[in-house]
């Protein structure tokens, strides 16, 4: 298991599975969005961002029909990809338009197949368990909302027999870091102590939602690894504070290897 940084990219590689973190670099959509924004939600030109996808998508050797997306709605739904054919649904299809099924994590089991996820400030999160693999957008709504228990409790059923053998294995990719969330007393009060963060001279509390994260995963018996970049602090990356809201999304995607 390992994270490598790819200069424009992130690769992680894990028994059974392998996924890619882009950044902003590489891409064809011009300025706020330059110039990898893989959102079709943000005001890009739908060519540009099917120019950026199909680019994300051959880093792990794919074309954007064979990757599965949803639309993000920082709940706690889960995707699971049934499909017994060759094709994705239509409704997911990462070289279609806005997806109809409303989720923030996906889960296949499928070898053919990525999923992607895309992000601006919340975490992207993968895991693998057995032959089933599984993509997550954890913002601190889904967070609370139970989206990682969710998806863990998907996947024990995907992955079958292999929950008696097979360790999970999970990344947290780049995102806004308890360095930069600052949230209300209102959003605080829904997590545990060691999440919320207080500093000296700072009137608000701070968010660490990669602590939070790293609890809930590592309760299932997850090892964790991350990529630890704050979405907000390195300029390779669209951050959603950073950009005042006028940013794009970059993507994770993960398949099984
Ligand atoms: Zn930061």
């Amino acid at each position: 298991m390992a994270v490598a940084d790819e200069d424009d990219h992130w690769t992680w590689t894990a028994p059974g599975a392998q996924a890619v973190f882009t950044t902003r670099e590489g891409g064809v959509s011009p300025a706020p969005l330059d110039s990898l924004n893989v959102g079709l939600h943000v005001g890009d030109d739908p060519a540009n961002v099917l120019a950026n996808r199909t680019h994300a998508a051959a880093l792990l050797g794919l074309d954007p029909s064979h990757v599965a997306g949803v639309t993000q709605v920082h709940g706690a739904d889960v995707w699971l990809d049934l499909a017994r054919t060759d094709e994705l649904p239509r409704e997911v299809r990462w070289d279609g338009g806005r997806s109809s099924v409303d989720a923030d994590a996906l889960v296949t089991t499928r070898a053919e197949v990525a999923l992607a996820v895309g992000i601006a400030d919340c975490m992207p999160i993968a895991i693998v368990w057995g032959p089933a693999i599984a993509a997550i957008h954890a913002g601190w709504r889904s967070l609370e909302g139970g989206v990682i228990e969710a998806t863990l409790a998907v996947l024990r059923r995907a992955a079958g027999n292999a929950v008696a053998t097979d360790t999970p294995h999970a990344v947290i990719g780049p995102a806004l870091g308890a360095c930069c969330m600052e949230v209300g007393d209102d959003v605080a009060a829904r997590f545990d102590a060691p999440v919320v963060v207080r500093r000296d001279g700072a009137p608000r509390p701070f968010l660490d939602t990669r602590a939070d994260a790293l609890r809930r995963l590592e309760a299932a018996g997850c090892v964790v690894e991350h990529v630890d970049v704050c979405t907000k602090d390195d300029p390779r990356c669209f951050s959603h504070r950073g950009d005042s809201g006028l940013g794009g999304r970059q993507a994770m995607l993960v398949r099984r290897a």
